[in-house]
C-alpha cells in the first residue's frame, strides 16, 4: 500500500532561517520530502533564479493563475503576491512524499481550512533581536523593507497559537532533526492510520467468529 504523504506547512518570521532548514532537510533525507516551489510577483534577489527558489511572474500572470484555480492558496505579503501551485503538490503527496510548503501565516491558515490534516510548524529565532540581525546581515533588502518585514513579523507573532508546533532555530542541525522527528512521528498519529486500524479490526473480527 502506498501511503499518502503528509502536507506540511512551515511558517516563521522573515529571516528565521526557514529556507536554510528546508534545504538541509532535503539534503539529509533525499527522496522523503518535496519542497513546493511558489509563484511570486516579487523580484528575484541576488542569486535567486526562476524555477529554483520561486517562479517569478508578473501580476497579470499571477492573476491568471488565480482565475484558473491553479493555486492551493495565495496571499499578499509586503506588497507582493505569493501562491502555491496545486498540481505539483498533489502529485507528490499521491506518490507518498511529505510535501513542505514554506509560506506565511495567511496562506498557512487557508491551507489548513482546505486540507484539515495539514501539519503546521512555526519556526522562530531564539529572540527578536536575533531576527533583526539576521535580516540586516542578509543584506538583500533596504531598511524600509526590513522595517515592513519586522512589522509583519509582529503581526504574525499574534497567530502562532494556531500552529501545531513551535520550533526554535538556535542550532541549525538540531532544528533540522527536530523538524524531521515531528513530521515522521506524525505518520504514527492514530488519525492518520484509520485504514490500517480498520483492516486489523476486520481480521480480528474474523478470528473471534471462528473461535
Ligand atoms: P520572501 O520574499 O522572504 O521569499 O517570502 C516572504 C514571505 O512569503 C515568507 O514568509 C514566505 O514564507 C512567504 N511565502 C513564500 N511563498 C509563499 C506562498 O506560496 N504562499 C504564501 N501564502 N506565502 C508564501
Amino acid at each position: 500500500m502506498n501511503k499518502k504523504g503528509i502536507l506540511v506547512v512551515v511558517s516563521g518570521f522573515s529571516g528565521a532561517g526557514k529556507g536554510t532548514i528546508m534545504k538541509q532537510l532535503l539534503e539529509e533525507y533525499p527522496g522523503r520530502y518535496s519542497l513546493s516551489i511558489s509563484a511570486t510577483t516579487r523580484s528575484p534577489r541576488n542569486g535567486e533564479s526562476h524555477g529554483k527558489e520561486y517562479f517569478f511572474v508578473s501580476r497579470e500572470e499571477f492573476e491568471q493563475m488565480i482565475d484558473e484555480n491553479a493555486l492551493i492558496e495565495y496571499a499578499q505579503y509586503v506588497g507582493n503576491y505569493y501562491g502555491t501551485p496545486k498540481e505539483y503538490v498533489m502529485g507528490q503527496l499521491d506518490e507518498g512524499r511529505d510535501v513542505i510548503l514554506e509560506i506565511e501565516i495567511q496562506g498557512a491558515l487557508k491551507v489548513k481550512e482546505a486540507y484539515p490534516d495539514t501539519l503546521l510548524l512555526f519556526v522562530s529565532p531564539p529572540n527578536a533581536g536575533e531576527l533583526k540581525n539576521r535580516l540586516v546581515n542578509r543584506g538583500t533588502e533596504d531598511m524600509a523593507t526590513i522595517d515592513s518585514r519586522l512589522n509583519r513579523a509582529w503581526q504574525e507573532a499574534q497567530g502562532v497559537e494556531q500552529y501545531d508546533y513551535f520550533v526554535v532555530n538556535d542550532n541549525l542541525e538540531e532544528c533540522v532533526q527536530q523538524v524531521h522527528s515531528i513530521i515522521q512521528n506524525e505518520h504514527a498519529h492514530v488519525a492518520r492510520n484509520h485504514e490500517v486500524i480498520e483492516n486489523i479490526r476486520t481480521e480480528l473480527r474474523g478470528f473471534v467468529k471462528g473461535d
